[in-house]
């Protein structure tokens, strides 16, 4: 699986430079195969043989380094590298540049190079040893040291005994006993690490450098032998240098092939064990329970939810229960239900109650999800069980049906209580409104007729507010029915105006004559004659009064306009609620004003089907809009 965005990119740049990387393999064979074809070989042919070799063994290994993951390897790989590219240098300096330039010093130089040489491969090794300290055995040191200790001692005490100086100069010989000294401290480094628990292929590389410092050391000693001794080795050293050198060109060869391939398992096996991992994660973090079941229906695998949620252990119920014969265990209705899975169906079941752990024979609910997996060729490998535990929503949605039946008797209660109480309130009334007309023809007296004012014009307002309230119960109650009638909004809409005609405004009929509307005659007489109510009593003398009619698709929308004080927009959200009055402190009393007419339209508008709402500038005056649904009926 890849799991990571842009990875064929990268593997398409890695291609591409291993590519390149064989091209120039390639090209450097040739010609190193062209140079030996040249006769003689001269001593220069010979050196820019070895360069080009040396010059293929780091490009061998620099593919090794790029397609390597393992940080040790890299090292040594990148000590290798370094080491070298250095000794390449070294025989340009030595081949060409001292020959052709004729620079003394170079010499020098280039012998305290080929020393440096060897520090990257020790730098690197040491590194190694330290980095996986706890996989040596600390008591190797003692033996090791001593030993090669012993080696170093040997060479000193014999070149010290057989100086010629006439062959060769101190410089040189303290020159060659250090390359030896140097070689001896990697083999040293590397004895204990191929002794350690390395990696296999860490340990096939070091081999690889061991021997090939190894060659070079018996290179080294040959000469330290010729030179002190005045042997003649008919060119050995040199020959045990050549060897080295193809030696290490071979190796890193089979290397990379070998390396090629466990790099593609490794590859190969990293990906499948992410893949299996992120599976892993996947289903242990999921907060739902998941089960696995093979092909033939076994549960195989369970996640840790699925053990919290049916308070089971792994072993009760991992090849323990089968899709197929205990469907019904698992929270299916029926083994068709299961069957069905088999054609390649996924069942999704909302509610189900399954019967293992805790759901055994309680009143316990989850929901369920099997869906059937498929192998790479298409072939349905198994199925995959997603549920979720709803016992708690169950409890919580009993709770809450409970809690709402009980607010409803509650409400329904109140609703009652308020409709009893207003027409109680309402009953006194009636007699004193009644005894008013004669008990003021019985008096004479001015200033007790201007109290008896008083008392009826409270009387009045006190019937309003109890009619007003006692509708409102009604519509509470849904014991308002619709009466549907062919209404002429035009001439109600007039008649409404008519009754307001002491008011000095401006009043403008905009609905169309001759339009007939279907709807609850009675309702909208009381919704319209709130509304224009309202919009004489908040404007002033002069202003304009008007009531429109449109039609908007299934809709007819009523407006009725003042030019009066308007609304505050903090005002206009609350305004259709009970007993709301805009600025209730100022005019409350003078206007008569008690918040429910407002309250009563909203109630009839929405028994009609409608809405209402309105639009208001403060100091400009406002429209109310409410909308009645088309009947088509008639
Ligand atoms: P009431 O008129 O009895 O106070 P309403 O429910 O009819 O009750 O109105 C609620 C409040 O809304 C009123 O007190 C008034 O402040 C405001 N209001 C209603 N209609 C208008 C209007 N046309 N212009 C300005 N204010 C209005």
């Amino acid at each position: 699986m890849n799991l990571g965005l842009g990875m064929d990119s990268q593997n398409d740049r890695q291609k591409l430079m291993d590519n390149a990387l064989m091209g120039l393999e390639i090209g450097i064979s040739a010609m190193i195969a062209i140079l030996f074809l040249i006769s003689p070989i001269t001593e220069e042919v010979f050196a820019a043989a070895s360069i080009l070799i040396v010059l293929f063994c780091i490009i061998v290994s620099f593919k090794l380094f790029i397609s390597n993951r393992d940080r040790d390897l890299k090292n040594m790989i990148k000590g290798l590298m370094s080491s070298l590219t250095i000794w390449m240098v070294v025989i340009l300096i030595e081949v060409f540049f001292t020959s052709h330039f004729n620079i003394q010093y170079l010499m020098p130089v280039s012998e305290i190079l080929m020393l440096a040489g060897y520090l990257p491969l020790i730098y690197y090794v040491h590194r190694l040893l330290i980095d996986n300290r706890d996989r040596f055995d600390g008591r190797l040191d003692r033996k090791i040291i001593p030993g090669y200790l012993f080696l170093i001692l040997v060479i000193l005490y014999y070149a010290s005994s057989n100086i010629i100086p006439v062959k060769i100069s101190y410089f040189d010989t303290l020159l060659l006993i250090s390359y030896l000294i140097a070689g001896i401290i990697f083999l040293a480094l590397s004895t204990k690490a191929l002794l350690g628990r390395l990696e296999y292929r860490i340990k096939y590389f070091l081999v690889i450098l061991t021997v090939f410092i190894f060659l070079n050391f018996l290179g080294d000693a040959l000469n330290l032998i010729e030179v002190l001794r005045a042997v003649d080795t008919g060119g050995l050293p040199a020959t045990f240098y050549s060897l080295g050198i193809l030696y290490l060109t071979l190796s890193l060869l089979v290397f990379s092939f070998n390396n090629r391939n466990t790099s593609l398992i490794d590859d190969m096996s990293k990906k499948l064990n992410d893949t299996q991992r992120f599976t892993r994660d996947l289903m242990s973090q999921s907060p739902d329970a998941v089960s696995i079941f093979n092909n033939d229906g076994s549960m195989v695998s369970v996640n840790d939810s699925f053990l919290r949620i049916y308070n089971v252990t792994r072993h009760e119920v991992e090849g323990k229960y089968n899709l197929f014969t205990d469907w019904k265990a698992l929270g299916l209705s029926s083994g068709s239900q299961a069957e069905s899975l088999k054609k390649g169906n996924i069942l999704a079941l909302e509610r189900c109650k399954p019967g293992i752990g805790k759901f055994k024979g309680g009143d316990f609910y989850s929901s369920l999800k099997i869906f059937p997996t498929y192998d790479s060729d298409g072939r349905m490998s198994g199925y995959v069980g997603i549920s979720m535990d709803l016992s708690n929503n169950v409890g919580l949605e009993s709770d809450i049906r409970c809690a709402h039946d009980k607010l409803r008797d509650e409400y329904e209660r109140k609703l009652e209580f308020t409709g009893i109480a207003a027409q109680e309130l309402k009953a006194p009334l009636t007699p004193i409104l009644g005894c008013l007309d004669r008990v003021r023809s019985e008096i004479k007296d001015e200033s007790q007729r201007q109290y008896l004012d008083i008392i009826e014009r409270n009387a009045y307002r006190q019937k309003n507010i109890i009619d007003r309230m006692v509708e409102l119960s009604r519509l509470d109650n849904g014991k308002i029915s619709v009466r549907y009638d062919d209404v002429d909004p035009c001439g109600l809409a007039n008649a409404i105006l008519g009754n307001y005609s002491t008011y000095k405004r401006t009043t403008v009929n905009e609905i169309p004559s001759g339009t007939i509307i279907r709807t609850d005659k009675e309702k909208l007489h009381n919704i319209l004659d709130n509304m224009i109510s309202n919009a004489m009593k908040y404007s002033y003398d002069g202003s304009k009064v008007s009531i429109g009619l449109y039609e908007q698709g299934p809709e007819y929308i009523f407006s009725v306009s003042d030019t009066g004080r308007g609304i505050h927009p903090s005002d206009l959200e609350r305004i259709f609620e009970r007993f709301y009055i805009v600025d209730a402190n100022n005019d409350k009393r003078e206007c008569g004003r008690i918040g429910l007419g407002l309250a009563l339209v909203k109630g009839y508008v929405q028994l009609l089907g409608g809405r209402v709402w309105l639009e208001s500038t403060p100091g400009e005056g406002s429209t109310f809009y409410f909308s009645i649904p088309k009947h088509n009926d008639f």
